[in-house]
């Protein structure tokens, strides 16, 4: 495709990453850039060069180390060294120290090598993590609404990849992003419906509000048939999101992860339009993995209910067992990027959030969503957005992923540092261009895609109704249709104007439903999957596409609307 990725250059990768990351040059994609990567963030594991950095211990990090690595919280107030500013603060510490120059020279001069090593064609090393599985393992079946058993059963000789993460990178990333700790608490303000009346329309640092929606209470089979039934679904689109999760069922890996590569078992390259051999664009299988989770979730299906009970405990527990640590939280880039992150953490957080019962809650699943929001909260770079790698400047689809994210968790009961969504919609505000509300990729230089996200997201962050430009915006958004091969696109569009509760929801959404719901596949071992030839779907292949139209084909019961929804989940 006419897809052009810095990460076509590994060494390009690392050697830019950590000051201004691949996503520089993407800049000037904007576009193709963007998607080219949320997809590939969904893929395979470790397989590019790029995807993985080379190994090397972090000693002069060591010093850093907080004294509690298991902080519930993350504020930045609080006292102790638990938050960023403890780790600010050790930071200084460090600087004013007499034996810094001697732990600088040490890191630049493993980092030196690192990348001497790793140019030089340097073996794929790292370190093993490997997570402790102590998920539930009680079963209550709910009735389920159509479901054929799920076959979970695949037999296969494919050995997965070991997961193999760089901690001494990580670190660095994080102790660079971490220097940006706040110097104030941010104004967040929780289940303030105040309007958001600015609408961004002066400065960026508008207050960034919580609305009450938006909760997972519709994921049953009441609330598939209530909310499916007012906001648009049919029974045809209802028995595609079934479909397609049988086929996402079906390419479960043995270890319980998925894989965009479809070339690996279970499927054997039976599908069509898996990544592309020769695609080097990091595809984390923790990505692939989440991003499926997300799907099974969004229908209502859980560890503990459902027809997919073991498909969904055996995902989890892969990215349980994949989250690497680090003493600054969980971190699921497996070595690709935070694409990785953003989408584990996510589906993590719903998983959390849809297995809590009144006050009982998965203890564990509770500590891996805590520990990676953390990850995710430090990683964020100053300018408000999430880059490739920690800390470094990102762009409006990466930081989508971990905004997203930390909602997620947030509402599942984590908490986040107090400025964290603030400083990132000042990214976002940063990112548009002009005055009207349009956005772009990592500059003002507006395009469709990005848009799309942005106007998603500053919802989610409070953007209510009655600000002229924004509204102009989201109708902008629903005259211009979907496109219905940007899936990407088109997700998160339809995500924007059914929490906006958009008069011309009904247009959009017959007519991307109803083209979903034709363009499934009917035959073969492809039968409940999708793929459109964009640039995006090309590298993300049928198991991101296929999750993403099933997401979009969730919309009605999968998030309640942020606005005519009362509250219905504890913020
Ligand atoms: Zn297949």
């Amino acid at each position: 495709m006419t897809r052009k990725t810095a990460l076509t250059d590994p060494t390009a990768r690392w050697r830019d990453a950590p000051i201004a990351p691949i996503g520089g040059e993407r800049s000037s994609d904007r576009c193709a850039a963007p998607a080219a990567e949320s997809p590939a963030a969904e893929s395979p594991a470790a397989e590019s060069p790029a995807a993985v950095p080379p190994a090397t211990a972090a000693p002069p990090l060591e010093s850093l180390q907080e004294t509690d690595t298991v902080g519930p919280a993350i504020d930045p107030n609080a006292p102790g060294d638990e938050g960023p500013r403890g780790i600010v603060a050790r930071l200084a510490t460090v600087r004013n120290s007499s034996w810094l120059a001697s732990a600088a020279l040490h890191l630049l001069f493993l980092i030196v090598l690192a990348l001497l090593t790793y140019r030089l064609g340097g073996t794929e090393r790292g370190l093993l993590i490997e997570g402790v599985w102590s998920g539930p393992d009680s079963a209550t079946p709910l009735e389920s609404i159509t479901l054929a058993e799920a076959t979970a059963d695949h037999q296969s000789e494919q050995q997965d990849l070991p997961v193999e993460v760089d901690l001494s990178i990580v670190s660095k990333h994080i102790a660079d992003a971490s220097i940006i700790a706040p110097q104030q608490a941010s104004a967040i303000e929780d289940n303030a419906l105040v309007g958001l009346q600015t609408g961004g329309a002066t400065t960026a640092a508008e207050r960034v509000v919580f609305l009450g929606g938006g909760g997972l209470s519709a994921r049953t089979p009441e609330g598939r048939k209530k909310y499916g039934d007012q906001y648009g679904a049919t029974r045809q689109s209802e028995m595609a999101v079934e479909n397609a999760l049988r086929w996402l069922a079906e390419h479960q890996r043995d270890d319980g992860s998925w894989s965009f590569d479809l070339r690996l078992s279970p499927c054997d390259g039976r599908c069509r339009n898996g990544k592309k051999a020769n695609d080097d664009t990091p595809t984390p299988s923790t990505a692939a993995t989440g991003l499926a989770l997300l799907a099974f979730l969004g229908a209502g299906y859980t560890p503990d209910v459902g027809p997919y009970q073991e498909v969904v405990q055996r995902g989890l527990y892969y990215l349980r067992s994949t989250a690497a640590e680090s003493e600054f939280g969980y971190d699921w880039q497996q070595g690709g990027s935070m694409y990785g992150q953003g989408i584990a953490l996510m589906a993590i957080s719903e998983a959390l959030g849809m297995t809590k019962h009144e006050d009982r809650f998965d203890s564990d699943l509770y500590h891996y969503a805590e520990r990676g929001t953390r990850f995710t909260v430090i990683a964020q770079h100053d300018s408000g957005s999430w880059g490739y790698t920690p800390g470094s400047p990102g762009d409006t689809t990466l930081t989508g992923w971990q905004i997203l994210s930390l909602i997620g968790a947030r509402k599942a009961g984590i908490e986040t540092r107090s400025d964290t969504f603030t400083r990132a919609k000042e990214f976002l505000m940063s990112v548009r261009e002009g005055p009207e509300f349009q956005f772009g990729y990592r500059t003002p230089k507006a395009e469709k895609t990005t848009t799309a996200i942005a106007l998603t997201l500053l919802i989610y962050l409070g953007q209510t109704p009655g600000h002229t430009l924004f509204d102009e915006a989201i109708d902008k958004l629903a005259e211009q249709g979907p496109t219905l091969t940007n899936v990407y696109h088109d997700y998160y569009a339809t995500l924007a104007l059914h929490h906006f509760r958009h008069r011309d929801w009904e247009s959009w959404n017959n007519q991307l439903r109803d083209h979903l719901v034709r363009t499934q596949a009917t035959e073969g071992h492809e039968a409940g999957s999708w793929h459109f030839r964009d640039q995006w779907g090309d590298v993300g292949g049928r198991v991101y596409t296929t999750a993403m139209c099933a997401l979009t084909l969730e919309v009605y019961y999968r998030f309640l609307p942020l606005y005519d929804a009362p509250p219905d989940f504890p913020l």
